[in-house]
């Protein structure tokens, strides 16, 4: 039992502040994980060394490490550069014409399906698509069969060579017909070069689409975003949509294209059939380009879970020499709300490896509350005067023994001269940290 709660506070004791030496090693990890995941060197380095000037001095919350904290600010700013608010596409036009751009196989064809299917199963509208890759007679056939297993009309022209005339056609072809939605999917190279760029200009010129869309695959890397610069330029387009995301890409991507032309990224592909689309989510973007989910959703958890008031009075309590067992047991309730104490400790880097050997199941703390359940009020404030006649009364109350009940005695008193002891010196910036 007292094995069981050692192990339990070890994991919840905290460390003090952040400072330059005790994230250091994190911070590395942090810049190597972003430069693996294909974040340009220059900004992965430009960026920890923001997320650390702001962390430093911050004091660490409960049970965390500064490295898990550090982790978590990181996470934060990552989302924050990478969007903020979740956007989606303008459907104010009437047709809304949405233009996709990017290179060839980057998903195009694809995704201007998935878009089309969501928007008539989600948003209830009315979509065409239009095939407007002239060179390639396959790429008009791959529409038309996707068209085809969504439920979306598809128009298109094998004897038109013009996309600004495909396109328009499609656009009178929509008002006559009741489309409300008209997503062009067109031709696109295997590199950026100038007739294509001057093609999918003079289209966007001349249908002037309510969105632009710039579809990108994921696993290109550093190359997407000289690619997205260079569309940028010429269709200053409103949003990036992120292809490829299934496979083990860390999209790092995500973020130094953000970095680049400043445009949201407003959708994610996640397989090649018509489902596997998904809006943009910032946070959980930082999550995989970190790497560090589970440390990230650790730290909130406890960060959401601690009663700060609690911890103030506790702290107060603890100067004055008051801390009880009635505390004692709303501590126990706290860590309880933190889930799982296995899940938690299976959380933490490294941890794993101890939890083989050690028996922490949800009902580590079960005996410990029911020793405390059965003393008196005034036992629980005043632990000294439990004397021999009091721990069988307690121990036979709780379905326990006079050693259980000795041995949280003696557990008690060491964490309350710990406690004690926390107070000065190093344990101050973390006790301040938990009265904040
Ligand atoms: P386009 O040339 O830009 O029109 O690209 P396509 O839409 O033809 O896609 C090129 C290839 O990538 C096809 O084999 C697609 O099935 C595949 N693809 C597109 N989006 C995704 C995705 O999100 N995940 C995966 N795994 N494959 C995709
Ligand atoms: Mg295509």
């Amino acid at each position: 039992l007292s094995d069981k709660l050692d192990k339990a506070m070890h994991v919840l004791k905290g460390h003090g502040s952040i400072t330059e030496v005790n994230v250091a090693d994190t911070l590395k990890e942090i810049r190597r994980a972003l430069v693996d995941a294909d974040v340009n060197f220059k900004i992965a380095k430009e960026f920890t060394k923001k997320a650390k000037d702001k962390a430093i001095g911050q004091g660490v919350l409960t049970s965390l490490k500064p490295g898990q904290l550090l982790t978590k600010i990181v996470r934060d700013e990552l989302a924050e550069l990478m969007g903020g608010e979740v956007t989606g596409v303008n459907l104010s036009g009437n047709p809304s014409v949405i233009l996709m751009s990017g290179l060839q196989g980057s998903g195009k064809t694809t995704f201007s399906g998935k878009l089309a299917n969501f928007l008539k199963t989600k948003k209830s509208k009315k979509p065409l698509l239009v095939a407007c890759d002239i060179y390639r007679p396959a790429a008009i056939d791959q529409l038309h069969v996707v068209g085809e297993s969504i439920g979306v009309e598809v128009y298109s022209n094998r004897d038109e060579k013009d996309p600004v005339k495909i396109s328009q056609a499609a656009i009178a072809h929509a008002k006559q017909n009741g489309f409300n939605v008209v997503i062009i999917d067109t031709a696109g190279r295997l590199a950026v070069d100038e007739q294509m760029m001057n093609e999918i200009a003079q289209v966007h010129a001349a249908v002037q689409p309510q969105e632009t869309l710039f579809v990108v695959d994921s696993m290109t890397g550093q190359d997407a975003v000289n690619t997205a610069k260079a569309f940028n330029d010429r269709l200053n387009f409103d949003g990036v949509v992120l292809t490829k995301l299934d496979g083990d890409t860390r999209g790092g991507a995500a973020l130094s294209i953000k970095s680049v032309v400043d445009k949201p990224i407003k959708f994610i592909g996640t397989g090649e059939k018509m489902e596997a689309i998904d809006v943009f989510y910032p946070s959980r973007m930082a999550d995989r380009i970190l790497g560090m989910g589970d440390v990230v959703s650790l730290v909130e958890r406890a960060q959401e879970q601690f009663d700060e008031e609690q911890a103030r009075k506790l702290n107060k309590k603890i100067a004055k020499n008051q801390f009880g067992f009635d505390d004692f047991l709303s501590q126990i309730q706290q860590i309880k709300k933190m889930g799982n104490i296995k899940d938690l400790m299976g959380m933490i880097p490294g941890a794993g490896k101890m939890l083989k050997n050690v028996d922490i199941d949800d009902d580590a703390f079960k005996g410990i509350e029911a020793i405390i359940h059965s003393m008196t009020p005034e036992e629980r404030t005043k632990p000294q005067i439990i004397n021999g006649s009091r721990k069988k009364r307690i121990a036979k109350g709780s379905g326990s023994t006079v050693k259980d009940v000795n041995q949280l005695l003696k557990q008690f008193d060491q964490m309350s001269k710990m406690m004690k002891m926390m107070q000065g010196g190093k344990g101050k910036a973390m006790m301040n940290a938990l009265g904040k």
